[in-house]
C-alpha cells in the first residue's frame, strides 16, 4: 500500500475505515487528539451505561443485585472472561477478569513457581515494566531466595529491543519459571510468544506473558500456543476505565492447580457460600480469583468489551497496523532531518500498536504536543509514545499529529519547556 502525504488522502482512508463508526461511541475532548490509549483507553458511551447499570441495580436492588442485577455481579467476573477469551485466543473457562496486573502476577507466580533442586531461577528481561521485576523480585524473596541471585534478566543488544535468541540461550536448566511482556511497553516490539513457548517446554520450563500491551490490540492464540499462564489489564487497550479489573489465563493443563494466594471467591461457585474452612477451588481459571470483586470497576468493561466483541480483534488489528505504518511513512517524510528515531520495529508481525519516537528533547516536545492539544506519553529517557487507536482514532489524526510535530521542530516550541519529565508521565 503507498500512501499520499496530505489531508486529503488522510481523509479519504477514514471515508474508507470499516471501524469508522466507533468513534462516535467514544468521549474525545474537543480540540485534541488522543493518542495515549495504551496507557489508559478512552470512556465509550457503552462502558458509561453499563457502569450506570451496576450502579441502578445497587440503588435499587441492595444485596439482591449480586443474583438479580441486570449484570448479576455474582458472576460478572466469568460474563466478562467469556468476552476476554477471544481476544487472547483463550477458552472462556481458561481466562477470569479479576485483581490487578501486579495482583495476577503475584497470583501466577506463587501458583507456578516451585523452586526445587537446581531449579530455583526466575527468567524476566531487562526491559521490562518496573511493576513485574518487583513483583518477581518479592516472589523470590518470599521463598527465601536472594533475588539478586535467582532472578535472571535477559539484556537487550540495544536497549529497544529483545532477542529471542539471547532468551532461548537464557533458558538453562536451573530456570524454573519464564514471565516475559507480549510487548514492550516502550519499543512496542512484539515477542514471538509461540516460539518461546515451545522452547521453554522443551526444556522442562514454564512459561507467562505480561499482556499489558498487547490484547485489545493484537490477536494472541495463548491455548493453541500452550502458553502455561498470562495476565494483563483492561484500562489500556480495552478502555474498561482507570483501575478496572484486570484479566489472567491458566493453561486447561494446569486446572486443579491450588492458587498460591487463595481467598473464598477462588471457590466452586456452589460451594463457595457452604462456608466451609476447607476450600473447594473453581475447577477452572475461576480458582485464581481471591476476593469479592469490584463490581464498580468491573461494570464499564461490560459496554467496553462488547464493542471488541462486534468489531472482532482482527479488524482491529488490522486497522491498527495501517494506522501505525502511515505514522512511519509520514515521520519518515516531514519529520526528515529533525532528529527523530523510529524506535520500534517496522514489520507488521512484530510492531505493537503504538509507535515509539526517539529523540534527545523527548519531555519537552510532549510538553509542546500537549499544549497543542494532542496527548501522547513521554518514557524515560528519550520515548515520545504515540498510540492511534483503530476504535476511536482516524487517519486524519495521524496526519495532524505528524505534522503538528513538524511545526513544534520547526518553530523550535519545545524550547518554552523544560526537558523534564512530570510526576504522571
Ligand atoms: C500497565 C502495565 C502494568 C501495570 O500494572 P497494574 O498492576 O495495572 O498497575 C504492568 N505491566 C505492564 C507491562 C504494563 O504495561
Amino acid at each position: 500500500m503507498t500512501y499520499e502525504y496530505t489531508r486529503a488522502y488522510a481523509n479519504e482512508l477514514d471515508l474508507v475505515d470499516p471501524l469508522a463508526d466507533y468513534r462516535e461511541e467514544f468521549y474525545l475532548r474537543p480540540g485534541t487528539i488522543y493518542m495515549d490509549g495504551n496507557s489508559l483507553g478512552l470512556l465509550s458511551k457503552r462502558a458509561e451505561q453499563s457502569l450506570l447499570e451496576s450502579l441502578a441495580d445497587w440503588r435499587e436492588l441492595g444485596i439482591d443485585g449480586w443474583m438479580q442485577g441486570r449484570h448479576p455481579w455474582f458472576t460478572l467476573s466469568e460474563e466478562l472472561a467469556a468476552l476476554n477469551a477471544p481476544l487472547v485466543g483463550g477458552r472462556p473457562e481458561e481466562v477470569m477478569v479479576t485483581g490487578s496486573t501486579t495482583v495476577n502476577l503475584h497470583q501466577l507466580v506463587s501458583t507456578f513457581y516451585h523452586p526445587h533442586g537446581k531449579r530455583t531461577k526466575i527468567l524476566a528481561d531487562s526491559l521490562t515494566f518496573p511493576s513485574d521485576i518487583y513483583g518477581l523480585q518479592s516472589q523470590i524473596r518470599l521463598r527465601g531466595l536472594d533475588p539478586a541471585e535467582h532472578l535472571v534478566q535477559v539484556e537487550s543488544r540495544d536497549g529497544r529491543f529483545l532477542d529471542e535468541e539471547d532468551i532461548i540461550e537464557a533458558m538453562t536448566p536451573d530456570v524454573a519459571l519464564i514471565v516475559l511482556p507480549t510487548v514492550l511497553y516502550r519499543s512496542g516490539q512484539i515477542l514471538d510468544m509461540e516460539r518461546l513457548t515451545a522452547e521453554a517446554h522443551a526444556r522442562g520450563i514454564l512459561i507467562g506473558f505480561d499482556g499489558c500491551h498487547s490484547v485489545g490490540a493484537i490477536p494472541h492464540e495463548f491455548h493453541d500456543w500452550g502458553v502455561d499462564f498470562a495476565y494483563w489489564c483492561n484500562y489500556k487497550h480495552l478502555n474498561g476505565g482507570p483501575g478496572s479489573v484486570g484479566g489472567l489465563f491458566v493453561h486447561e493443563r494446569h486446572f486443579g492447580t491450588y492458587p498460591g494466594l487463595s481467598g473464598w471467591f477462588g471457590s466452586r461457585k456452589d460451594k463457595q457460600f457452604d462456608m466451609d474452612h476447607s476450600m473447594t477451588p473453581a475447577e477452572d481459571a475461576g480458582a485464581y480469583q481471591i476476593g469479592t470483586p469490584h463490581v464498580l470497576s468491573l461494570a464499564p468493561q461490560i459496554g467496553a468489551l462488547k464493542m471488541f466483541k462486534e468489531a472482532g480483534i482482527d479488524r482491529v488489528r488490522a486497522k491498527s497496523l495501517q494506522l501505525t505504518q502511515y505514522m512511519m511513512d509520514l515521520i519518515d517524510e516531514e519529520l526528515e532531518g529533525f532528529g527523530f528515531v523510529i524506535g520500534n520495529p517496522r514489520e507488521d508481525d512484530k510492531r505493537g500498536a503504538h509507535i515509539s519516537l526517539e529523540h534527545p528533547e523527548a519531555a519537552r516536545i510532549c510538553k509542546a504536543l500537549k499544549e497543542n492539544g494532542v496527548i501522547p506519553d513521554f518514557r524515560a529517557p528519550n520515548i515520545i509514545r504515540l498510540a492511534p487507536v483503530a476504535l476511536y482514532n482516524t487517519y486524519a489524526d495521524v496526519y495532524d499529529v505528524v505534522s503538528l510535530l513538524g511545526t513544534i521542530m520547526l518553530e523550535e516550541q519545545y524550547k518554552r519547556f523544560s526537558n523534564e519529565r512530570e510526576t504522571v508521565a
